[in-house]
């Protein structure tokens, strides 16, 4: 019989960890460490962790258990069979759902005690037909237009009575823009269109938003990215190192080395031409593990040649960064390790994709897309290892 929790799930078995070709290290020390920094930064509010998509890939199950021992009592995910996975594993937590409320979903919620982050008029009266009296969360919009009631909307809510609501949220645009006057804008928004529910807990900051200068934390903050690692105030002056711990480690495996002639090329559409010797070191990992195909390093100008606005990817190599040579195939990689002493790199080593200086968002600025993209795409079937506690 297929169990369905594991249907899909290609990760190697412990037995067979060795067998891999990449080893993903989670540190749940250091994610229940930003946790407590950010329960630092929040001030006076309650710091809560945000754990959709599989608590941003690193895994949802390992990090709601870690971050409840560290003492975490609200998690927000985006849907609602994700609640339930966190509601198994921190029963006593309050769990938010904030992609709202899915038709027919409502007595399924609310008999799991889960709730929703309700998004509009229409989800905010089937939840009360359908769940009575239980809370649940209104997002209000101030200026996303995504998610969330209208500044109308809400006089509307307040006024019919939104029954009884356990937290009024919104979202920022640009938290991570410091000097966006947005940021204000909305700020000033949340808190008049808030105070139309009064006595209910309000909450605004995500990662970025809890390091802004305004503090706008009110009674609760929702950090995502910056737990896992990435930098919260990445466009702060003066530029200040990334508070947060590095959580995620992929590692991938030499399979072989090459000596490369001149202009002999690396690769599918013979993107990539050696401008001299060249080393050349095949990795056991590719795009279908998450290395996005848009991170090549082409050179020949070729109509196949990917010439990218961003550097393109590299690996640590001994410590040395070395650049991503050609095509990314779909289970190999190919690294110029020219720059590496010859036997410092061999057959069967391991390389760092993500890691040391190559952190979330240094690998993400030469794939071209954000640190968040690149850790929800981790692949599937890397060998996983959970390390540290709370
Ligand atoms: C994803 C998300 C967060 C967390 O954002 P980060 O930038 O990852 O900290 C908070 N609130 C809402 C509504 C979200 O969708």
């Amino acid at each position: 019989m297929l169990d369905p929790a594991k249907a899909g799930h290609v990760a190697p078995d412990p037995a067979n960890a060795d067998l891999a070709g990449a080893v993903l290290t989670i540190d749940l020390g250091a994610l229940c460490d930003n946790w407590r920094a950010m329960r630092a930064a929040s001030g006076a509010a309650e710091c809560s962790a945000v754990v959709k998509a599989n608590a941003y890939g690193t895994g949802q199950g390992p990090a709601v258990t870690a971050l409840r021992a560290a003492g975490c009592r609200t998690f927000f995910v985006a849907h609602p069979h994700e609640a339930f996975l966190a509601k198994a594993a921190a029963p006593d937590a309050t769990i938010y759902v904030l992609n709202g409320l899915p038709p027919g979903a409502a007595r399924r919620l609310a008999a799991a005690g889960v709730q929703p982050v309700l998004g509009s008029l229409h989800e905010l009266a089937e939840w009360r037909r359908e769940a009575g009296d239980a809370p649940a969360a209104l997002h209000i919009d101030t200026g996303m237009e995504r998610l969330g009631l209208t500044a109308r909307e809400a006089g509307e809510a307040a006024a019919q009575g939104a029954g009884p609501l356990s937290l009024v949220m919104s979202h920022f645009v640009a938290s991570e823009e410091p000097d966006n006057p947005l940021n204000d804008r909305q700020i000033t928004r949340f808190t008049e269109l808030s105070a139309l529910f009064p006595g209910t807990r309000r909450s605004l900051a995500n990662s970025s938003g809890i390091w802004l200068p305004q503090a706008p934390h009110f009674d609760l903050t929702r950090p995502g990215y910056g737990l896992y690692g990435g930098n919260p105030a990445p466009h702060v002056r003066p530029a200040r190192p990334n508070p947060m711990r590095p959580v995620v480690r992929l590692e991938a495996r030499i399979l072989q080395l090459r000596d490369i002639a001149p202009d002999d090329t690396v690769g599918y559409n013979a993107s990539w031409r050696a401008n001299g010797e060249r080393r050349v070191a095949t990795l056991s990992v590719g795009y279908a593990d998450g290395i996005f195909r848009s991170a090549s390093v082409g050179n020949t100008g070729s109509p196949q040649t990917h010439t990218p606005p961003h550097m393109g990817g590299a690996a640590l190599v001994a410590g040395v960064l070395c650049p991503f040579a050609g095509k990314i195939s779909m289970d190999l990689l190919a690294v110029d390790v020219t720059g590496v002493p010859r036997d410092a790199a061999r057959a069967g080593d391991m390389v760092t994709l993500i890691g040391d200086a190559l952190n979330v968002d240094a690998v993400a600025a030469r794939w071209g897309t954000i640190g968040y993209e690149v850790l929800t795409s981790l692949g599937q079937r890397h060998a996983r290892h959970y390390v540290g506690t709370a």
